[in-house]
């Protein structure tokens, strides 16, 4: 027996109580993620989070681990996208939040779903601006760029919080959710048997949100009324996941439509009824216009100006109320989401005749024609140095034998180049810039497309673009992905030829790095690198990339004079006065 120094016997030690009786924060988290569907969080690890993510490995939940949290958000959000289930990110309090918060922001902008779970420091400390470790109010910092921002202040909140997290940014129009997780929180320890009862299935997180049916005879009205009508179909229109029942729509009413960058392939390019080719001709033409998913914001020059025919009738099927006449006048909206929408269409389409005129599809067809005739050409015409149009046709012949490959695209040119030359034949097929115009969401969203489809990738980026993101070419690597990345490199922001207006030395504001061995960086992390000047070059190498389906990456030098200044949306910069050439 154990004796005191004055030969007392020791008192009986308190009861240690079974460890593994107990559950904690972090446990409790994991559990209720899995409760909610969840097979992959994104994120980047360190105090107070790491728990979570091991213990979510050890659940059977895949863990990404990425070098920026900006890149995992964005990889989280593109999975939302791809499979209508809310990605999850996960990140470190104070600098780590913030990194991935210009990410979830992005989500939120573009109706992308995602839940974003952040570790937060001592909140004692916080609230009184003590100076705590990577300290920051994140629950109030999210408000801004989020659906909603939610903290988790004790476990026993945590079932209920987690699926709340997740029917807000899956409900209604997706977006962001931020959840933050106090260390506090996650250290705390209650019994199983306590934390068992918590925890609940979910229960229909995304209900359906029926139109009137009033509303769709309304449509079906006007579509019957109107000669030209034209359909746009938006990302919302990918998102919905009804691909079947718009194409039906789109064949059995005959009605030309348009798609949004990110809608292609939901129909594939080369049907008869896209008017792709002919965009200008028949955005001026319509006597009806149908916004399927769209918003009539920046993209569509809100509905007005020159190829906006304003004695038109706008249609609009979006699942917002607040979105219908957010930049025009709407004359036949109908709220919901697009699965019941179409369902109430099937059932009083019947009602209807729906027959645009016998000409307006072929004189559609005719201004495509000669359009995609003239860049053909263009695709076909060899350079040198290189441009984007004839690398671009190497790409596009290549693709017809990876015609479901997911293809991720970013830049100025190179963007607008790559949207107009690489037809898409398959839903969800191709993801960019967006709503948004961000710039750096290239390599997060191949990874993300990439783990969440388990289909091929091939990222078509700028040179600048790439900068953004570079580094995650190691998170490519190290998950041995199916990605294969092309820089279209022309050695700058726009294009790499402009100049410092002093005459000084320092590279001019958009210059970059023309004579970069981009190719390296894929070297240094056992992927394989290509550097090409010409066509021929470029095709062998990007044959033997896809081929491979392994982490790949091409450097294309371009022509360093090839591009223009802000590409296609030049116009939306302010007119400076004269004196400055760039
Ligand atoms: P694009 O940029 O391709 O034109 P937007 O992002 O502007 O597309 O528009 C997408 C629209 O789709 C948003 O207004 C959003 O509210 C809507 N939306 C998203 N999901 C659904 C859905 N399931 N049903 C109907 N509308 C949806
Ligand atoms: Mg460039």
């Amino acid at each position: 027996m154990a004796t005191t120094a004055n030969n007392q016997p020791a008192p009986a030690p308190a009861a240690q109580p079974d460890l593994s009786d107990l559950t904690d924060g972090m446990r409790m988290i994991v559990r209720a993620l899995k409760d909610n569907g969840v097979d992959t969080i994104y994120g980047v690890v360190g105090i107070p989070v790491s728990g979570i993510a091991f213990w979510a490995q050890k659940e059977g939940i895949r863990y990404i681990s990425f070098r920026h949290e900006q890149s995992a958000a964005y990889a989280a959000q593109i999975s939302g996208f791809l499979t209508k289930k809310p990605g999850v990110l996960l990140t470190v309090s104070g600098p780590g939040f913030l990194n991935g918060m210009t990410g979830v922001a992005n989500a939120t902008v573009n109706c992308f779903p995602i839940i974003h779970l952040g570790g937060s420091s001592d909140r004692q400390l916080i609230d009184l601006h003590e100076g705590e470790y990577e300290g920051l109010d994140q629950m109030t910092a999210a408000i801004p760029y989020t659906k909603a921002s939610l903290r988790i202040d004790t476990v026993q909140d945590i079932p209920l919080a987690i699926e709340r997290a997740f029917r807000i940014a899956s409900s209604g129009r997706p977006g962001g959710v931020y959840v933050d997780l106090t260390t506090v929180m996650l250290g705390q320890r209650i019994t199983k048997e306590e934390a068992e009862p918590l925890f609940f299935a979910p229960n229909d997180p995304a209900p359906a949100q029926i139109p009137a049916t009033e509303s769709v005879d309304r449509l079906l009205a006007a579509l019957a009324a109107a000669k030209h009508p034209l359909i746009i179909l938006g990302k919302g229109a990918a998102y919905a996941q009804i691909d079947a029942e718009i194409k039906a729509f789109i064949e059995k009413t005959g009605i030309p439509f348009l798609p949004m960058s990110m809608a292609k392939g939901l129909l594939p390019d080369d049907h008869p009824q896209i008017a792709a080719s002919a965009r200008s001709y028949s955005l001026e033409n319509a006597d009806l216009y149908l916004f399927i998913g769209a918003r009539i914001n920046w993209m569509l020059g809100f509905g007005q100006g020159a190829h906006w025919n304003q004695k038109a009738v706008f249609a609009q099927i979006d699942i917002d109320p607040q979105e219908i006449g957010n930049t025009r006048k709407i004359d036949v909206p109908v709220v919901g989401d697009l699965a019941s929408v179409f369902k109430v269409i099937d059932a009083e389409l019947p009602k209807y005749t729906i027959k645009p005129a016998d000409d307006w599809l072929a004189s559609i067809q005719k201004a495509s024609a000669v359009s995609n005739a003239k860049f053909e050409a263009k695709l076909a015409a060899p350079s040198s140095p290189l441009n984007y149009f004839t690398t671009l046709g190497v790409v596009k012949r290549l693709l017809e034998d990876y015609k479901d490959i997911i293809l991720v695209n970013e830049g100025a040119n190179t963007l607008d180049n790559t949207r107009d030359a690489i037809p898409r034949y398959y839903p969800r097929t191709r993801v960019d810039c967006g709503t948004w115009a961000i710039m750096g969401i290239g390599m997060g969203y191949s990874i993300g497309a990439a783990v969440s489809t388990g289909k091929q990738v091939l990222a078509i980026e700028g040179d600048s673009a790439f900068g953004f993101s570079g580094m995650e070419i190691s998170t490519i690597c190290r998950f041995k992905l199916p990605v294969t990345v092309v820089i279209f490199n022309n050695g700058g922001i726009y294009k790499g030829d402009t100049v410092n207006a002093s005459g000084g030395t320092d590279p001019s504001p958009y210059t970059l790095d023309h004579d970069a061995k981009y190719s390296l960086l894929i070297e240094a992390f056992g992927g394989t690198g290509y550097e090409v000047d010409n066509a021929a070059d470029f095709e062998t190498a990007l044959k033997e990339a896809l081929a491979s389906k392994k982490p790949s990456l091409i450097n294309v030098k371009l022509d360093i004079h090839a591009g223009k200044e802000s590409g296609h949306i030049g116009y939306l910069n302010p007119t400076p006065l004269p004196g400055i050439d760039y």
